[in-house]
C-alpha cells in the first residue's frame, strides 16, 4: 500500500583529453597528484578558462536525453569547505544549466522519466583511506562531469536499474564516457521518499554515490523499507543525506541534509557565458551514432527479435551488424537471429553476413541440421570458406535415408563396447538411448537426421525387447 518514489542525479565523467577549466590530462589510474596545476588545486589569484571541448561530450549527454540545449549557459560557484575541495566551492550550474527539459523511455518497463536538466560541474579530488590515514589524489580535481537531474519518476529498482543501463550503454556508444562504474565514472545518487497511494511526495532522503547497479537496487530496496517501517511506528522522515555500506547493506545517516542555501551559490566571476549556437548543437547531433537503446528496438520492430535477444545482439556493433546485414539478405530473421546467438555464445571469430545468410539458408532448407549449422558456422567463421562449397566440398549434408541411418544403428549395436548400455536400457534405464544416438551420430559424421536416428534406433532396441 505504500508507493515508493525515487529521483536520481547521476554524476558521469565526461571522456576529454583536459579537464574542465586547465588542460592538465583527464585520465584515470596516472601516479598520485601528477595531473594538477594551479587551476585544478585552486591555488589563489590562478583563473580557470573553460576547456571548449569538454562542450562537444556534454551537449551530446543533453541530446540523447531528448534534452533542449540552452543557447546560453554559465557558472555557479557552489561554496563548501572539504579536503577534496582545495578552491573551497566546486564549479557548478545552478541557475542556468546548459540542457533541460528531457525524456527517456524505457521500454522493459513501459515508462518514460522526465529529464529535469543536464549540467556541468568540476569534480572533488579522491580521498582515499588507508590504516588510519587519508590520502588525498588531486588528478580527479576538476575533471569534467555532467550530472543528470531526473523528475522523481521512477517507482521500482527495476526502473532505476533499467535506466541507468540504458544510459550507460548510450553515452559509452556515443563517447561521452568510458562509463566504468567500478572507477567511479557513472555514480548515483537515490532520492527516497515513500507515500501511501494518492497521498502527495513525502519527504525524502538522499543516499550519496552509489557505484554499482547491484548496490543501487540494494540501496534503494533497504531505504524504502526503513522508511515505511519508521511511519508505521508513528515517526517521521527527516530529509537526511544517507550512506550505504555495500558490505553489510546497511543504510546509516551521513548528516542533515543541507538546501542550496547553505551553499551561498553565486555566478561564477571568473568564467563568462558560453554560448552555444543551434548550428553547433546539429553537427553535435551529426556525431551521435545510432544508440545502442534505438537499435534494440529498431530490431523488435523490424526483425521480430524479443527483448532479451535484441539487448544481446546489440551488446557489439559488429554482432548488430552481421546480423542484420544477413537478416536482410537472406530474409530468415529467427533462423540468422537463433544461430548467431547459439554462435557468439561459443566463438570470438564472426561469421560474414554472407556466410550467415548462406549457413541460414541451408538449414532452413533442410540441407543441414542445427548441429550441422553450428559446425558448419564456426568453421566458416574462421576460414572464410564460403558454406555452399563447404557442404559441396564434404558432402556435408543431412543424411535422411532410413537404410543408411539403419545400417549405422545395427553396427552401434552389435559393437560390444555398447553391449553394457543395450542391457542397461533393456532392464529399464531409458537414460542411456541419449547416449547411444549419440554413437549413432558420431558413426552418421554428425550428419544424421537426428529425429530418424532416434526413432530407428528406438524400434530396433524395442523389436530386439518383444523378440
Ligand atoms: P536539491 O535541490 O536538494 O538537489 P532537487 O529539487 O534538485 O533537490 O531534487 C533532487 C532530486 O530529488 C531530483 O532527482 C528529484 O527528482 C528528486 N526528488 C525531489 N523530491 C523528491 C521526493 N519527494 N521523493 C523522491 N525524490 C525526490
Ligand atoms: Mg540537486
Ligand atoms: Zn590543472
Amino acid at each position: 500500500m505504500y508507493e515508493t518514489v525515487i529521483g536520481l542525479e547521476v554524476h558521469v565523467e565526461l571522456k576529454t583529453e583536459g579537464k574542465l577549466f586547465c588542460k592538465c590530462q583527464n585520465r584515470f589510474g596516472d601516479p598520485l597528484n601528477t595531473n594538477c596545476c594551479e587551476i585544478c588545486t585552486g591555488l589563489p589569484g590562478a583563473i580557470p578558462v573553460f576547456n571548449e571541448e569538454c562542450l562537444i561530450p556534454a551537449v551530446k549527454t543533453g541530446l540523447i536525453l531528448n534534452c533542449e540545449i540552452s543557447e546560453k549557459t554559465r557558472f555557479d560557484r557552489k561554496n563548501y569547505f572539504y579536503p577534496d575541495l582545495p578552491k573551497g566551492y566546486q564549479i557548478s550550474q545552478l541557475y542556468e544549466p546548459f540542457a533541460i527539459n528531457g525524456h527517456i523511455d524505457l521500454p522493459v518497463s513501459g515508462k518514460t522519466i522526465r529529464i529535469r536538466e543536464v549540467h556541468m560541474e568540476d569534480d572533488a579530488a579522491k580521498l582515499m583511506y588507508e590504516n588510519g590515514r587519508t590520502v588525498v589524489d588531486y588528478n580527479r580535481c576538476g575533471v569534467p562531469l555532467v550530472e543528470i537531474v531526473t523528475m522523481p519518476d521512477f517507482r521500482t529498482a527495476e526502473e532505476v536499474t533499467e535506466f541507468m543501463e540504458i544510459l550507460r550503454k548510450d553515452l559509452r556508444a556515443a563517447g561521452v564516457t568510458d562509463g566504468r562504474l567500478e572507477q567511479g565514472s557513472m555514480r548515483a545518487d537515490i532520492n527516497l521518499s515513500v507515500r501511501k497511494e494518492g497521498e502527495s511526495l513525502g519527504t525524502r532522503t538522499e543516499t550519496k554515490n552509489m557505484a554499482s547497479f547491484k548496490a543501487i537496487a540494494k540501496a534503494i530496496e533497504e531505504e524504502s523499507k526503513r522508511q515505511i517501517l519508521l511511519l508505521e511506528k508513528g515517526g517521521r522522515i527527516s530529509q537526511q543525506t544517507m550512506r550505504f555500506d555495500e558490505e553489510t547493506s546497511r543504510i546509516e545517516v551521513m548528516r542533515t541534509k543541507e538546501n542550496s542555501d547553505d551553499y551561498k551559490y553565486f555566478p561564477d566571476p571568473d568564467l563568462p557565458y558560453i554560448t552555444i549556437s543551434e548550428e553547433f548543437s546539429r553537427k553535435i547531433r551529426d556525431m551521435i551514432p545510432e544508440l545502442p537503446s534505438r537499435k534494440e528496438k529498431r530490431f523488435m520492430e523490424d526483425f521480430g527479435l524479443r527483448d532479451e535477444d535484441s539487448r544481446v545482439i546489440c551488446r557489439s556493433d559488429d554482432v548488430a551488424d552481421v546480423f542484420e546485414k544477413a537478416a536482410k539478405i537472406s530474409g530468415l530473421n529467427d533462423v540468422v537471429a537463433s544461430l548467431l546467438l547459439t554462435h557468439i555464445a561459443a566463438s570470438e571469430e564472426l561469421p560474414t553476413p554472407e556466410a550467415l545468410s548462406k549457413t541460414a539458408v541451408l538449414l532452413h532448407s533442410g540441407k543441414i541440421s542445427a548441429g550441422m549449422a553450428r559446425t558448419l558456422l564456426s568453421d566458416v567463421a574462421v576460414s572464410g570458406e564460403d558454406p555452399d562449397e563447404y557442404v559441396e566440398n564434404r558432402g556435408f549434408v543431412r543424411i535422411t535415408d532410413d537404410g543408411l541411418i539403419a545400417d549405422a544403428v545395427d553396427k552401434v549395436l552389435s559393437d560390444s563396447g555398447n553391449a553394457k548400455a543395450v542391457s542397461d536400457f533393456k532392464s529399464g534405464k531409458d537414460k542411456v538411448l541419449g547416449f547411444l544416438v549419440g554413437k549413432v551420430m558420431r558413426e552418421l559424421k554428425g550428419k544424421g537426421d537426428a529425429e530418424k536416428v532416434r526413432s530407428i534406433l528406438l524400434n530396433k532396441l524395442v523389436g530386439d525387447i518383444d523378440g
